[in-house]
């Protein structure tokens, strides 16, 4: 391995990778649980984790020992032939989700894919066929490929790419009523993000989940939940739809599933599930031995008492940021969130707030632009969360004084 220095990494990059990121200014070697380790070896608090996706802490000896055995004994065969850690998997999922069949893929964006061209299907083989529209919401994020960037709202990643699929309305998450003419009967699926994450941590509203059950209800449109940032125990449940009372045909998970591997899954309900036939959806990667070796270790660390303690490190974290946005008023206006997903609304740009945290060795993200997000993993401690919201007080403190 060479030990190139920050300097040379970052050169190379910027003159051989595709310039699609704004990154920070650091390189990471090494992770250890909630810790994350740069070229020099300075130590960082993580409470990023890889977008939600480290769930279970860097180089967790669990998911390290799994993905070690499993790779000595068969790393991939396609989805021509079964393997035993498939259907492993899809049973597991569909007893925590309720939903029975599991399509798998390798990022988030294949599943809402998936999970948008299964409900498709689905009213085409009932006959059905100008069923065809979408209805989402504003605030949106779906993901980066076609179908999914279709769904997602922000015009910045839009409208370099339109047009976009059409069919595609999007509801204000603040005007439940609106859903009473948008959805309707050439509506195939309404989609939706229990808290929206990539546009800025926002719960959704309880009377706008009220208002999407009783339109899907009164259309008979499909009901989508994005879970891929909510789900698979970022809130403390394993979803974060049912809190809502909302009761999703098709789920979308990705990001914490493979705690780092890139695993992805559209859950299916019955019904919808026997619309679709052989041949209607497939992938090369998704579902390998590999990526369900990783899953099913995930789902298992959860049984071992991790999903149990989230409440406890929620209501510990919460209590810690409301404390946070008291003494700095005037710089955060709003905290927001569920679970170990936690969103400051600051007065303005976060920029500042998250290059100064860097500096100060806590990795937290800004998203919509005015949004501090916080992803820390489910092994996060409570010693851990006082040392990221003390040098998030410093933070503010400083930018207080400039
Ligand atoms: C991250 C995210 C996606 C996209 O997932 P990728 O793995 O980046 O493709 C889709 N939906 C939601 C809600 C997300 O947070």
């Amino acid at each position: 391995m060479t030990t190139a220095s920050t300097p040379d990494v970052l050169a190379v990059e910027s003159q051989h990778v595709l310039q699609t990121y704004r990154r920070q200014p650091v390189v990471f070697e090494r992770g250890e649980g909630t810790r994350l380790f740069d070229d020099h070896g300075r130590a960082y608090l993580d409470f990023v984790s890889g977008i939600g996706v480290a769930s279970l802490g860097h180089a967790n000896p669990a998911i390290a020992k799994a993905l070690a055995d499993q790779a000595t004994r068969l790393v991939h065969t396609s989805n021509v032939y079964f393997h035993p850690l498939q259907g492993e998997l899809a049973a597991k999922l569909s007893a925590r989700t309720g939903l029975e069949r599991a399509f798998f893929c390798n990022s988030g964006t294949e599943a809402v894919e998936a999970c948008l061209k299964v409900a498709r299907r689905f009213w085409f083989t009932r006959g059905e066929t100008t069923r065809t529209k979408y209805v989402a919401f504003s605030h949106a994020f779906h993901g980066r490929t076609m179908g999914s960037l279709s769904a997602t709202w922000d015009e910045h990643y839009r409208a370099p790419f339109e047009p976009l699929i059409p069919g595609v309305t999007f509801a204000s998450t603040t005007d439940p009523a609106s859903l009473e003419s948008l959805v309707d009967d050439s509506t195939a699926a309404v989609i939706v993000e229990p808290i929206q994450g990539e546009g800025g941590v926002r719960p959704i509203p309880p009377a706008l989940a009220s208002a999407i059950t009783a339109a899907c209800r009164r259309s008979g449109a499909l009901l989508i939940a994005d879970e891929v940032q909510t789900g698979c125990g970022r809130t403390g449940a394993f979803l974060a739809s049912p809190a809502l009372g909302l009761s999703p045909d098709l789920v979308a998970l990705g990001k914490a599933l493979g705690a780092g591997f890139p695993v992805g899954a559209a859950m299916v309900s019955h019904d919808v599930a026997a619309a679709v036939s052989a041949g209607d959806h497939g992938t090369t990667y998704g579902g390998n031995l590999l990526a369900c070796r990783a899953a099913l270790t995930f789902l298992d660390e959860l049984d071992r008492g991790v999903l149990a303690a989230i409440p406890r490190l929620s209501a510990h974290l919460f209590a810690r940021l409301g404390e946070l946005a008291a003494r700095h008023p005037a710089a955060i206006v709003e905290v927001r969130g569920a679970g170990l997903m936690a969103g400051l609304e600051c007065a303005s740009d976060a920029t500042p707030i998250v290059a100064s945290a860097l500096e100060r060795g806590l990795l937290v993200n800004r998203t919509s632009v005015t949004v501090v997000r916080l992803l820390p993993a489910y092994i996060v401690s409570e010693a851990d969360i006082d040392e990221a919201v003390a040098i998030l007080d410093q933070v503010f403190s400083e930018g207080a004084r400039t």
